[in-house]
């Protein structure tokens, strides 16, 4: 059975586009599209000679903010059910956020391995945000930026050990 990686975090920090990059073009669905309900998908990722399922929580983004809270929790601890790992993102540009921190308390409740990793992490704006990433108290934050390819190796470097 292939190994399980749920990409999780509140909308916007970049889920889609590590999905993209993991699991290539065939899939590509960067969020683009209001109103298309896509919930959860999976996809066949391709990291150097590593090869897992990865499972990207979609359905976010079409949540209006009353309902976002409830729905965050929802679809991350269905996520969280079905994963081997999860990877939690946030946006080192942003910094962490309040939405951040819920999602931390849902991870380290209900998930066995967490991975923090601190997106849009290209260049020298998202140092800080990088730092406060360690406030989260889910360990060091791997430096990503999905955009740009950037990270890759470090992430390699910490699933290779679980796989
Ligand atoms: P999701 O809502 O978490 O799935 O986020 P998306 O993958 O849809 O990305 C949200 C926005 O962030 C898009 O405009 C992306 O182009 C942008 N984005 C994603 N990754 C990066 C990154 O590494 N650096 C920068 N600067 N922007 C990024
Ligand atoms: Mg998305």
């Amino acid at each position: 059975m292939s190994f399980k990686l749920a990409i999780v975090g509140r909308p916007n920090v970049g889920k889609s586009t590590l999905f993209n990059r993991l699991v290539g073009k065939r899939l590509a669905l960067v969020d683009d599209q209001p109103g298309v309900t896509r919930d959860l998908r999976e996809g066949e990722a391709r990291l150097g000679d590593l090869r897992f399922t990865v499972i990207d929580t979609a359905g976010l983004e079409e949540a209006t903010d009353d309902s976002l809270q409830g729905r965050m929790r929802q679809l991350t601890e269905r996520a969280v059910g079905m994963a081997d790992a999860c990877l939690f993102v946030i946006d080192a540009r942003a910094g962490v956020l309040s939405a951040d921190e819920i999602f931390a308390d849902i991870l380290r409740r209900k998930s066995a391995r967490v991975i923090l990793a601190a997106n849009k992490a290209e260049g020298q704006a998202a140092d800080a945000g990088v730092m406060e990433a360690y406030s989260l108290g889910l360990g060091e934050p791997l430096r990503l930026s999905a955009e740009h390819g950037e990270g890759m190796a470090e992430l390699y470097a910490v699933l290779a050990p679980l796989i």
